[in-house]
């Protein structure tokens, strides 16, 4: 049986719970589908410190706030896994891998981004056996033992300083001479004495002992030699993909499957939005993400009201 609403947001980051917080408080019958915590990269995340009027807090306590407020307004917050979006003109239809299908007048896409894997032998054997892609959610398992963190980017540098809580050595490996991340980041590990960085080097292949991570091998850009560094966990942080498989069949996605929105955040689509990491666009963080949302929601509101 369908049930209709408003307004359907899809993803409970801080885009979706933002969008949450607009579309309830307007008055939309409002509901946000979910399929794991809500929080997105939030509860992956151990500081944040870009968040204005807070100048640090954990990722966790932010979303855990953010999500009591999305749901003060009378928002829903539902189960879902969905796998279409149909447009059929005034009526939207989501449909979950359950068959539960929604009706909505307008749904708002917040699904934010997946943790690109490496590809290399060795890395989906050991998920769960010191391959790690949530520093948070892993990095106490490897207290005193040697990490290895792939990539250079803002992800892997914060990652990599907050596993210097646990582990004795944390070796960045990065494919370049340089970093990718935000000088500020850069600048807050250059002087971690856990902190070991190997420039021009890309990871080859992951190496266990048949139950747990033992080390990796690397491979030099130039030279082509190759190094091993024994270790116990890896955690790659080499950037994000889309979650837009499901909005496939429409004609809303970028040629690497991030979303095309206008300055509403609405797409080709009328009635159909995007917001936050999942949208093409420059500067991803928490901030503009929940910028998105209410962009979206606000508008939203005014075309469902007809304003
Ligand atoms: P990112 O900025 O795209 O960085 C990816 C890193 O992985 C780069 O150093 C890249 O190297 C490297 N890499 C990519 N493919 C690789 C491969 N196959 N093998 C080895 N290394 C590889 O990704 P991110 O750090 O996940 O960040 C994603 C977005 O979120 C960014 O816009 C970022 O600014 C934002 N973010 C912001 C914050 C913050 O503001 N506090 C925190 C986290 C994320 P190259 O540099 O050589 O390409």
């Amino acid at each position: 049986m369908e049930r209709q609403y408003d307004l359907i947001i899809i993803g409970a980051g801080p885009a979706g719970m933002s969008a949450s917080i607009y579309g309830s408080r307007a008055g939309l019958k409002t509901a946000m589908l979910e399929m794991g915590a809500p929080g997105g990269k939030l509860i992956k995340t151990a500081e944040i410190s870009n968040w204005p009027g807070i100048k640090g807090t954990d990722g966790a306590q932010l979303a855990s706030d953010m999500f009591e407020h999305s749901t003060a307004f009378g928002s829903e917050y539902l189960y879902g896994n969905v796998v279409s979006v149909a447009d059929g003109g005034e009526w939207k239809t989501v449909l979950c891998d359950d068959g539960t299908s929604y009706q909505a007048k307008a749904v708002i896409v917040a699904t934010g981004t997946q943790e690109r894997m490496l590809n290399i032998d060795g890395e989906e054997a050991n998920i769960g056996r010191g391959v790690s892609y949530c520093a948070v959610c892993d990095g106490a398992f490897f207290k005193d033992r040697e990490v290895v963190v792939i990539g250079g980017g803002n992800s892997a540098l914060e990652e990599a300083k907050y596993l210097t809580q646990f582990a004795s050595r944390v070796h960045i490996v990065i494919r370049r001479d340089v970093f990718r991340a935000d000088q500020i980041i850069q600048d807050s590990i250059k002087d971690n004495e856990k902190i070991h960085v190997i420039k021009k080097h890309k990871p080859l292949r992951i190496l266990d002992d048949g139950q747990r991570v033992t080390g990796i091998v690397l491979q030099d850009i130039e030279s082509n030699a190759e190094m091993t560094i024994e270790c116990s966990g890896i955690f790659p942080y080499i950037g994000q993909d889309p979650a837009t498989d499901f909005l496939k069949n429409l004609s809303v996605l970028d040629d690497n499957g991030y979303m095309i929105v206008d300055e509403n955040c609405e797409t080709a689509c009328k009635g159909i939005y995007g917001a936050g990491d999942v949208i093409h666009k420059r500067l991803r963080q928490v901030v503009t993400a929940t910028s998105d949302g209410a962009i979206a929601a606000q508008h939203a509101f005014h075309q469902i009201k007809g304003l």
